[in-house]
């Protein structure tokens, strides 16, 4: 099967399209306002918003949601979210405060580029598909996701070795939203970072060799040379 990554967006927010012969699945959605990023970029890859089958969250956060509410309403394309981030992404819970180190600049790019996208109204999803650890969705590259708690109670990493990649969402970045630095480090705005750790042990032993993070650059390499160039 013919499997394509497109990625849409930049490294302060991107969303990722798996696009295969059988359609689309979109992984997490961005910012609100990223409507006309995400047609313009299935337009250049010769696709369409209707080609998408799904949208597999990371997490609830309000910045990785963002257009699947649109998609939802407009197209009948269904949300899928662990069960335990089910009510942060219908609005249930905000997200929480900010830890760690803080420098100006970068925090406020990362806000500018949130009010530029809409991410400051978040639309939360009046429905939701819930997964658990373990699942392999019926969707375009089969994707698998493994329970990863830490950064949010549902947070999970997404496995698609169509395309040879795996989604970790905030569990790791490779741009810290708030400082800037490009240190592969641990998510800021964690509900329980102490057990990020542990459940990125459950990567380690994964072959794929494209790890995607929520924000920042793509790491070329195992999901245990990310882990031993993490920052503690
Ligand atoms: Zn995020």
């Amino acid at each position: 099967m013919n499997a394509e990554l497109i990625r849409i967006g930049d490294d302060i927010v991107a969303m990722h399209a798996v696009a295969t012969d059988e359609g689309i699945t979109l992984i997490d959605a961005g910012l609100p306002g990223d409507r006309r990023i995400l047609q313009r970029a299935l337009e250049a890859a010769g696709r369409r918003p209707e080609d998408i089958r799904g949208v597999v969250l990371t997490h609830g956060d309000s910045d990785h949601i963002g257009v699947a509410e649109w998609l939802r309403t407009e197209y009948g394309v269904p949300t899928y979210v662990h069960e335990a981030d089910a009510g942060r992404a219908q609005g249930e819970k905000t997200p929480s405060a900010p830890g760690g180190a803080m420098r100006l600049g970068p925090t406020l790019r990362f806000f500018a580029a949130a009010l530029r996208r809409g991410g400051l109204r978040p639309r939360h999803l009046g429905e939701v598909r819930t997964v658990q650890d373990g699942d392999v969705l019926p969707l375009p590259g089969s994707p698998e996701i493994i329970g990863l708690p830490g950064h949010s109670p549902g947070s999970v990493a997404i496995r698609i070795p169509a395309v040879d990649a795996l989604f970790v969402g905030d569990a790791l970045t490779t741009r810290h939203v708030l400082n800037g630095s490009e240190d592969v480090q641990l998510g800021p705005f964690s509900d329980a970072p102490e057990q990020t750790p542990e459940s990125l042990e459950r990567l380690r032993d994964l072959p794929e060799q494209t790890i995607v993070v929520g924000h920042g650059p793509i790491f070329h390499g195992t999901a245990a040379e990310m882990l031993g160039a993490l920052k503690r």
